[in-house]
């Protein structure tokens, strides 16, 4: 991907050429099982394909995070049989899935949502407006929550439906400041006919697969997060060996160590604690939601810091477009923002330790 980075991000587009090529190698349905035709990694093993990915375009880790795992994570666990069988071999052949919660009036507030799908004979019609949906200008299907039940119930009265690409949704495509090419879009659903058999899990009951699937695109967020801290960190490393001031490289200069050695702090505390959280899906463990959020906020919070030296060690250089930091810089803030907020990390973490959070039955 290093070669065609910078393209993505200056014309916030990943060519089909591309994508298809990353799509034939599997990328972008890393969790998808082996009877479905794909690789079946576990959380961990796909944690470590994203923050590769990553290291050269934050983009197109995105999309594997999202169409490679999120998606096919709530599709094992919570979908028919007959979706599985449909939508996970869409996924192994290359064809790629967004999820599609956040809409212009509730994004933390996701049990607020107003996105509709009323019960028409033995079909949903589903009426209204997500955003800031990752992959959606590429996607071939969509995952949507919407509510089934009245706006009081909150999160007791969503579902979640797969619904194709179709004529039914108006896409506009969003210009972000960073992980450009991701393909973010606003969708607007007109009328969007779905039959009844599209509806993932049980009716209402919907948010407990958000929730989860949720956990697991937090830990992968985070690994994107992770790559970008590492090409950042790469790149000033070898820039701080190069560049001379004062008669030697700025590298033997203490102050430019001490940067270089909290950088490194940062990454590798953040990479342990993402391993530690995948390894915690991997297993099932009860406080799996917790640690995703950990891994989440600190990786979030390590990485902007990160970045903000690496540029600092970069001086000019780091400021200009010549440099790659300047776009790990744009992209990393992205991480303190989408699949759940710093805040909203830590109101989870905060109520897992009084014991305000169930264990997830799939
Ligand atoms: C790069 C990126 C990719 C994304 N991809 C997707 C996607 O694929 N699908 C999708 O559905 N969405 C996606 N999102 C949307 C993302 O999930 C939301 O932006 C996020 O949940 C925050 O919602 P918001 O932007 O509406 O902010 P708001 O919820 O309006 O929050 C605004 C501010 O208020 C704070 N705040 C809100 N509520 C509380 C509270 N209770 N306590 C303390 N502070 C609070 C927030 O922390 C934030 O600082 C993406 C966003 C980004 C940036």
């Amino acid at each position: 991907m290093l070669p065609v980075a910078r393209k993505i991000d200056a014309e916030n587009y990943i060519s089909e050429d591309i994508l298809s090529q990353v799509a034939d190698m599997g990328y972008f349905a890393l969790r998808v099982p082996e009877e479905y035709g794909g690789p079946d990694l576990s959380t961990l093993e796909s944690v470590v394909v994203v923050e590769e990915l990553a290291r050269a375009s934050g983009a197109v880790a995105a999309i594997s995070a999202i169409s490679g795992t999120m998606v096919p994570y709530s599709l094992v666990h919570y979908s028919s049989d007959d979706l599985r069988e449909e939508y996970l071999t869409r996924l192994s052949k290359g064809k790629i899935g967004a999820f599609a919660l956040s809409e212009p009036c509730c994004g933390s507030d996701a049990a607020s949502i107003t996105t509709r799908a009323e019960e028409d004979g033995g079909d949903y019609i589903i009426n209204g407006r997500k955003t800031w949906v990752t992959n959606s200008v590429y996607a071939d299907f969509f995952l949507v929550a919407a509510r089934t039940g009245r706006r009081e119930d909150r999160h007791k009265g969503i579902s979640i439906f797969v619904v194709d690409k179709d004529d039914c949704i108006e896409l506009s495509k969003i210009d972000l400041m960073g992980i450009r090419g991701s393909g973010s879009s606003e969708l607007l659903f007109n009328e969007c006919r779905v039959p009844r058999e599209k509806m993932v899990g049980r009716l209402n009951d919907g948010f407990k697969i958000v929730i989860d699937g949720v956990n697991e695109g937090r830990i992968m967020t985070a690994a994107i997060g992770l790559g970008i801290m590492q090409a950042a960190f790469d790149e000033s490393l070898n820039y701080a060996k190069m560049r001379e001031s004062m008669g030697k490289p700025i590298i033997e200069h203490e102050m430019v160590q001490s940067m270089i050695a909290d950088m490194k702090v940062k990454l590798e505390a953040s990479r342990l604690l993402i391993y530690n959280a995948a390894r915690k899906i991997d297993n099932n463990e009860i406080d799996y939601p917790m640690w995703s959020s950990i891994a989440k906020y600190s990786t979030a919070k390590w990485g902007v810091d990160l970045v903000r030296l690496a540029m600092q060690v970069e001086g000019a250089f780091g400021y200009s477009k010549e440099s790659n930091i300047e776009r790990y810089y744009r992209d990393i803030k992205g991480i303190e923002i989408g699949d759940g907020t710093n805040e909203i990390q830590k109101l989870v973490i905060a109520k897992a330790l009084a014991g305000r959070i169930s264990p997830i039955k799939k």
